[in-house]
C-alpha cells in the first residue's frame, strides 16, 4: 500500500483523525469532539479534505459494537448502543464516498490489538491477547497475524467471572449481566464499590487484590481458550502502580502451573504509546481482508 493513509480513532468523547503512511510515520493529526454523527462525520471529513485528496486508503478504529458483517448492509455502521444518537450510524460508508478510496474498520481494541501485535509488546508472537482496562473491558486477539472474529468481533469484557471472595456484596454494574468481568473490574466499578479510581486508593487497600484477582482469573480463562504468547494488558485502570505486578502473582496461583507461558514472561503491558489508536487504525489497513470499497450511496 503506497501513498497516504487516513486515520481516525473515533471514541465515545472525541475523534482522534490523522493522515499516515505506510512506514507508521503520523503526518498530522486533529481532535474532534463526538457530537451527533453527521456533525462528527462531516468536521472528519473536512479536516482530511483540507490535507490533500490523494488517499489511498482510510483506517477506522472506532468504539463499538460495529457491525462487521461483510455481507451485511449495515457493514460499518454503529450497532445498537446506548450512546445517544449513535445507534445505526454509518461511519465507514461517508468517509469511503468522501475520499474516494477503500475503508477498514474495525473496532478501537482489535486495532490496539494489531498494531501492538506488529509494532508493540507482542512483535514477533504468533499469538497475541490484548485487553484494555478502563472505562470498560475489551478484548482483541491476533493469531498468525490475524484478528479472531466470529460473525462480529469479541465481546471479551463480557465473559462471566467466578467472584472473588472478599467480595461479596457488590452486584457488579453492567447494564447486561450484573457481575460481567466488566461489571466487576472496569473503572466505573471500582469507583461504584470504593469511591474513588484504583490509583487514589491506598496501597494497602484491598480493592487493589479483588481487582488484580479478576483480571487474573480472566487472564487464566484467555490462557485455556487459545494460550496467547503474549496477554497484553492496557487502559486506564492498568496505570495504577503495582497493579501488573499484582495480576501477575495471582495468575500464577489460578493457573497453577497448567499452561505453558510464565505469567511474568506472558503478561505484560503495552509497548506502543499515545498512538495506538491512529496506530490501530493504521494496522487494519495494512492487513489482508480487512480494506472494501463501501458502496455509493
Ligand atoms: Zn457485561
Amino acid at each position: 500500500m503506497a501513498g497516504r493513509i487516513a486515520l481516525i480513532e473515533a471514541g465515545g468523547t472525541k475523534f482522534v483523525v490523522g493522515v499516515g503512511d505506510a512506514s507508521r510515520q503520523i503526518l498530522a493529526r486533529t481532535r474532534i469532539d463526538t457530537t451527533r454523527p453527521g456533525e462528527t462525520i462531516a468536521a472528519t471529513i473536512d479536516w482530511l479534505g483540507a490535507q490533500g485528496d490523494d488517499y489511498s486508503a482510510v483506517g477506522i478504529a472506532s468504539f463499538g459494537p460495529l457491525d462487521l458483517d461483510p455481507a451485511s448492509p449495515s457493514w460499518g455502521h454503529i450497532r445498537r448502543t446506548v450512546k445517544p444518537h449513535w445507534s445505526g450510524a454509518d461511519i465507514a460508508g461517508p468517509l469511503g464516498r468522501a475520499l474516494g478510496c477503500p475503508v477498514a474498520i474495525n473496532t478501537d481494541v482489535n486495532g490496539a490489538a494489531l498494531a501492538e501485535s506488529m509494532w508493540g509488546a507482542g512483535a514477533g508472537m504468533e499469538s497475541v491477547l490484548y485487553l484494555t482496562v478502563g472505562t470498560g473491558i475489551g478484548g482483541g486477539a491476533v493469531v498468525d497475524g490475524r484478528l479472531i472474529h466470529g460473525v462480529s468481533h469479541p465481546e471479551m469484557g463480557h465473559i462471566r467471572m467466578p467472584r472473588h471472595p472478599g467480595d461479596p456484596g457488590f452486584a457488579g454494574n453492567c447494564p447486561f449481566h450484573g457481575d460481567c468481568l466488566e461489571g466487576l473490574a472496569a473503572g466505573p466499578s471500582i469507583k461504584a464499590r470504593w469511591g474513588a479510581s484504583l490509583s487514589e486508593l491506598p496501597a494497602d487497600h484491598a480493592g487493589h487484590g479483588i481487582i488484580a484477582w479478576y483480571l487474573a482469573q480472566a487472564a487464566a480463562t484467555f490462557q485455556a481458550i487459545f494460550e496467547p504468547a503474549r496477554i497484553i494488558l492496557g487502559g486506564g485502570v492498568m496505570a495504577t502502580p503495582g497493579l501488573i505486578e499484582r495480576v501477575r502473582a495471582e495468575a500464577r496461583t489460578a493457573s497453577n502451573g497448567y499452561f505453558s507461558g510464565d505469567p511474568e514472561m506472558v503478561i505484560v503491558p503495552p509497548g506502543l504509546g499515545d498512538d495506538t489508536g491512529l496506530l490501530g487504525a493504521l494496522a487494519l489497513t495494512l492487513v489482508d481482508g480487512h480494506l472494501r470499497r463501501v458502496a455509493s450511496g
